[in-house]
């Protein structure tokens, strides 16, 4: 059986997420009276903020603290959603006063690293939510709180595409802070090299704008330094004249996973750079949402998205679908489709994951994958991915950033949804072994967004990348105020 893209629509798939975020939005900016704080010192701060201070006298305390990723428990002093960098400041000034930290928080997909936040106010940026787009000049400015999903939305009918990440909800400034890895990341190179400018508060406190000529030094510093030293409140970016792409994914039972990742091994030596794809297997939970030929369904998937014509996306892809894949859900799509073809969870989800890049994947590779993962394997892991790097994410830039692009073939990253404290161990315990399995093919280097737990800084940045970002971070953050997930030091 052959199932086109024609037969499923892509809303199945992306299911409720306009009307999730409408809720999450409107329950974030609804008044709460700042005198329900106990601390008078809490009172005096959230008087001062045109957006809102929530705390744990508030009723929605627990929506308030929540990151997207369910399973981490975050119990800050207070959360702060700021209208603006001046509500910035003043939450910043509030915790170097009293001896706190501010975390910076925008999607929050990836809170695991900050442990529970003792001693911290969460900032998150739900309410920076402001996006305008430049048709003419292939700009967009967006505050960063503005997940991927919706500068989509808002690019829709300019025939233009941006270099987002698989998965509608990832906040733009997490994402792109610390690279951005895209389905059009072989052409186009990481998403943080397209950043042209931002609004910054800085952990001393200074509200500033910054680019390749006004503070050029903060600015190589916030490209790939993951927003140590300053809280990002506005990111504009370059988008791309790309109206249509040839995008989706080929799915073969599980069983033949062995067989598609060797496929996928041979097709990508010397692939044009036109196309970015991953393989992956993937076991989908049994949710009604999902149509019938995914339900509770395990499959070795391919999938990525082809720039070019349709017919030279049709012969690249040709060696891969001659291995007649049950499912074929490739087709010509707009651009601002390319978040929905990964079919990531849709929804905030209790999840832990781990992520190593490796230099290449021999037959040895492969069998350490399936041993974890694979169709025999008893695994609790949802899916591992390994996506193709090369071409332009492989090249360092004119001009970059602290990050501007990765080494090695292949960036792998396993994860599992964790609704309980045993099904959580049991994934993190499945992701470690992944990880250890890749140890011979494993890059000294690692993506920090792929990164789900403490590692040393040294893993995402050479000795002198570090030296440099560690003194913009004394000069624009001298008491270290500013709590990143993946810290310097
Ligand atoms: C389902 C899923 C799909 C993903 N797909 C991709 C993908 O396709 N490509 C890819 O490259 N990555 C992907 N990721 C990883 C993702 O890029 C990281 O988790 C990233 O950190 C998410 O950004 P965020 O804003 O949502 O997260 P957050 O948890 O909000 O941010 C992570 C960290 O970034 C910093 N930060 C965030 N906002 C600010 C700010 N305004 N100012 C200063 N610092 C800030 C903070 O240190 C924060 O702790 C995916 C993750 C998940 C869970």
């Amino acid at each position: 059986m052959s199932i086109t893209q024609d037969q499923t629509t892509r809303q199945d798939i992306s299911l409720d997420r306009e009307v999730r975020e409408a809720a999450v939005s409107l329950e974030s900016q609804s008044p709460v009276s700042s005198d329900r704080h106990t601390d008078p010192a809490l009172r005096g701060l959230a008087g001062r903020l045109r957006g809102r201070l929530a705390t744990a006298a508030d009723p929605d305390w627990d929506q308030a603290r929540s990151a997207w990723n369910l399973a981490v428990d975050q119990r800050p002093v207070a959360v702060a959603f700021p209208a603006d960098a001046g509500d910035v400041a003043q939450v910043i000034g509030y915790a170097a006063e009293h001896g706190l930290r501010v975390a910076p928080q925008s999607g929050g997909h990836n809170p695991a690293p900050l442990g529970d936040l003792s001693g911290t106010i969460l900032l998150r940026t739900t309410l920076l939510k402001d996006i305008v787009v430049d048709p003419q000049a292939h700009r967009v400015r967006a505050g960063a709180g503005a997940l991927w999903g919706e500068v989509n939305a808002a690019l829709a009918g300019h025939g233009l595409g941006a270099l987002s990440g698989s998965s509608p909800d990832v906040g733009i400034a997490g994402y792109t802070l610390s690279g951005g890895y895209s389905w059009l990341g072989r052409r186009h190179g990481l998403a943080v090299n397209h950043v042209l400018g931002a609004e910054v508060v800085t952990g001393d406190g200074r509200i500033l704008e910054v680019d390749a000529d006004t503070e050029p030094e903060l600015f190589w510093a916030l490209r790939g330094g993951g927003g140590n030293g300053a809280v990002v409140t506005r990111l504009d970016f370059r988008v791309f004249p790309i109206d249509q792409v040839y995008a989706g994914s080929l799915l073969f039972p599980i069983d033949r996973a062995r067989e598609v990742f060797t496929a996928f091994e041979t097709w990508t030596r010397d692939l044009d750079e036109a196309v970015t794809a991953c393989a992956r297997l993937l076991r989908l939970p049994p949710l009604p949402e999902l149509p019938d030929f995914l339900r509770g369904q395990s499959f070795a998937v391919v999938d990525g998205a082809i720039l070019g014509s349709e017919e030279s996306a049709h012969q690249l892809l040709e060696p891969l679908r001659a291995l007649g894949p049950t499912v074929d859900l490739f087709g010509v799509m707009p651009a601002t489709q390319l978040a929905q073809i990964h079919m990531d969870p849709p929804a905030p989800t209790p999840a832990a994951g781990g992520g190593v890049i490796i230099n290449d994947m021999s037959a040895e590779t492969i069998e350490a994958i399936l041993a974890v993962a694979g169709p025999e394997a008893d695994t609790s892991l949802l899916a591992v991915d390994v996506r193709l790097l090369g071409g332009a994410l492989g090249r360092p830039v004119q001009d970059g950033g602290a990050v501007d692009h990765l080494p090695g073939r292949f960036l792998v990253f396993g994860v599992g949804v964790t609704p309980n404290a045993d099904l959580h161990a049991l994934v993190e315990a499945d992701v470690r072994s992944l990880l250890r399995g890749l140890g011979p093919w494993r890059n000294d280097r690692t993506y920090a967004n792929f990164s789900e737990s403490s590692e040393p800084a040294s893993r995402f940045h050479s000795p002198e990348v570090l030296a440099r970002l560690v003194a913009v971070q004394e000069a624009v953050d001298p008491d270290q105020i500013i709590r990143a997930n993946h810290p310097l030091r």
